[in-house]
């Protein structure tokens, strides 16, 4: 049976790489994307560009609130985002949740290294039984310059996405996004 999968899309670079990755490898992707109050509308709209790219489905899913707690949406992480997406992946016979985190990701910042999703897949296995649902993180191991490599040779849209971290209408030019962003294009001598 041909496989399906989910590809958590945050409207940046690697998640969009990650899609085409997806698409390259036949695992028959959706796009999911979680929207929030706050989430700047250059950001929603690179991820309306980039789904729509695609042709593929789109399935999005709204912020929790905290109900009965001063505070008010509840702030995710990447435990939330991907238990979340296991759960949309089960109950839509999908197989594998994928994700863009790169190699600058968990080393910058220490936010979710390998280990992160060999825990997650270990406790699906366990819980599900054997390969029945996987996180998949094809962009593990590539620094953000290899993945605009790898994007690139995917012909994947990386001018649709949007990497800072400001609210809009323009990149800032100065957040560490906007930063990376520009030295990538400079050493490429392209335009990103
Ligand atoms: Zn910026």
């Amino acid at each position: 049976m041909e496989k399906k999968s989910t590809v958590l899309i945050s409207g940046g670079i690697d998640s969009c790489v990650a899609l085409y990755w997806a698409i390259k490898e036949g695992l028959g992707p959706s796009c999911l994307t979680f929207t929030y109050p706050e989430q700047p509308q250059p950001e929603k709209e690179a991820i309306d560009r980039i789904c729509a790219a695609t042709n593929t489905p789109r399935y999005s899913i709204e912020h929790p609130l905290v109900l009965g707690a001063d505070i008010k949406p509840l702030i995710p992480d990447n435990l939330f985002y991907y238990a979340t997406a296991i759960a949309f992946a089960r109950n839509n016979g999908i197989d594998y949740v994928i994700g863009g985190q790169n190699k600058d990701d968990w080393i910058e910042s220490n936010d979710a290294p390998p280990m992160f999703y060999n825990q997650m897949n270990n406790l699906l296995n366990t819980s599900y039984g054997q390969d029945i649902i996987q996180i998949l993180q094809p962009l593990l191991y590539l620094s953000k310059l290899d993945v605009v490599k790898l994007g690139l040779s995917l012909g994947a849209p990386l001018e649709h996405t949007w990497s800072c971290q400001g609210a809009g209408p323009n990149p800032c030019g100065i957040c560490s996004s906007c930063i990376t962003r520009t030295e990538i294009a400079k050493q490429m001598g392209i335009n990103l």
